[in-house]
């Protein structure tokens, strides 16, 4: 008897500590995981919801550059579903009437990374919002220099992180503006 009571508050000791720890450590982690930027991103009324981080993202990317967009009241709809057409990872439907629209295709979503899906958004975004046309101009080694590249040209795609910044600022790049009437 004596030793089973021995063992109880043996186990006692160590559960108040390892309570006794957990406090501690509670209110640290909660500090750090409070991130700064996980704001829910408001909705954009007619776009899947998947697609509203890259609307969000290619808002701020323009902002950074000094241009002003608001896709909410540009009221560009976009919706992920399939495309039928090989190779064709999205579109950009413009009208005179109705709000321009993107799709992107379900299947290429499905097994594209966060750098490939941005890239679809922001070169259909760069038709639907910016009003740009394709260009296929590449450096001499035969790396496309914009992110409007038709995809049917020539050039080799390098969108990666540290040439990002350099494709965005060719992206945002007003001379290339409503080229699309
Ligand atoms: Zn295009």
């Amino acid at each position: 008897m004596n030793c089973k009571f021995e063992k109880w508050t043996f186990l006692a000791i160590i559960l108040i500590l390892l309570v006794g720890c957990a406090e501690d450590e509670d209110p640290v982690t909660a500090i750090e995981e409070e991130p700064e930027e996980q704001t829910p991103i408001q909705a954009y009324n007619n776009v899947d919801r998947e697609l509203w981080i890259y609307y969000d993202r290619f808002e701020k990317e323009a902002a950074e550059r000094g241009i002003q967009i608001d896709l909410r009241r540009e009221r560009i709809t976009g919706e992920i579903s399939e495309l039928h057409e090989d190779g064709v990872a999205g579109q950009c439907n413009y009208s005179s009437f109705f709000p321009n629209e993107i799709i992107v295709d379900k299947a290429f979503w499905d097994r594209a990374n966060d750098r490939s899906r941005e890239f679809v958004v922001f070169h259909e975004l760069g038709h639907c919002s910016l009003g740009r046309e394709h260009r296929e101009a590449s450096f001499s080694n035969g790396v496309c220099r914009s992110l409007m590249r038709s995809g049917t040209g020539n050039c080799i795609d390098n969108y990666r992180t540290s040439t990002r910044d350099t494709y965005l600022d060719e992206l945002f790049d007003q001379r290339f503006f409503n080229e699309i009437n």
